[in-house]
């Protein structure tokens, strides 16, 4: 039988978001984890990376195709990312709201593109896009070993004494 731990894992929806160089040279590393915190989804797994071009372009495959894939790998990789795992129910496509659209000049104010970013090959963060490509990129970019599962406190009854 499976352990409370093991069932919490094993339901919970997990998302991969990163903070491209961009976000982190402009010091949103902050504004930006804030805004998933405060919203109540729960992180998993952090990590600052430099990733080396053909990182970046393990990532970005499935835009291998469009005449900025090279640029856009060029810039992943030309300095610290922070990757991380996300976790809560509908986290993904949530996490697509807060971002906001692609473009910036299309963002919504009040999402982090809309408020943060301006240019589309400058909009500062990265998110999955649907269940396949979360399960893909968190196996890309994190081991097993790096991914916590944990109740948070406010998940647990309080069990102090009074
Ligand atoms: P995302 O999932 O919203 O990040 O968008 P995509 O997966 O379609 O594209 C990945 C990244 O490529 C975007 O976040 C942009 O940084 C970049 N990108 C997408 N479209 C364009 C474009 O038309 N021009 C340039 N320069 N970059 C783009
Ligand atoms: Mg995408």
């Amino acid at each position: 039988m499976l352990q409370d731990q093991e069932v919490h894992a094993a339901q919970m929806e997990r998302t991969f978001i990163a903070i491209k160089p961009d976000g982190v040279q402009r010091g949103l590393i902050s504004e930006i984890i804030a805004r998933f915190e405060r919203k109540g989804f729960k992180l998993v797994a952090i990590k600052l990376v430099i990733p080396t071009k053909s990182f970046a372009q393990k990532h970005y495959h499935d835009l291998k195709e469009r005449p900025f894939f090279d640029g856009l790998c060029d810039f992943l990789s030309s300095g610290p990312v922070l990757a991380m795992v996300w976790e809560g129910e509908g986290v993904i496509k949530y996490g697509r709201k807060l971002i906001g659209a692609t473009d910036p000049q299309k963002s919504e104010p009040g999402t982090i593109r809309g408020d943060l970013a301006v240019v589309v090959g400058r909009n500062i963060i990265h998110g999955s896009d649907g269940p396949e490509t979360a399960k893909d990129e968190i196996n890309l970019w994190f081991k097993p070993e790096e991914l916590t599962s944990y109740t948070s406190n406010q998940e647990k009854p309080d069990s102090t004494p009074h």
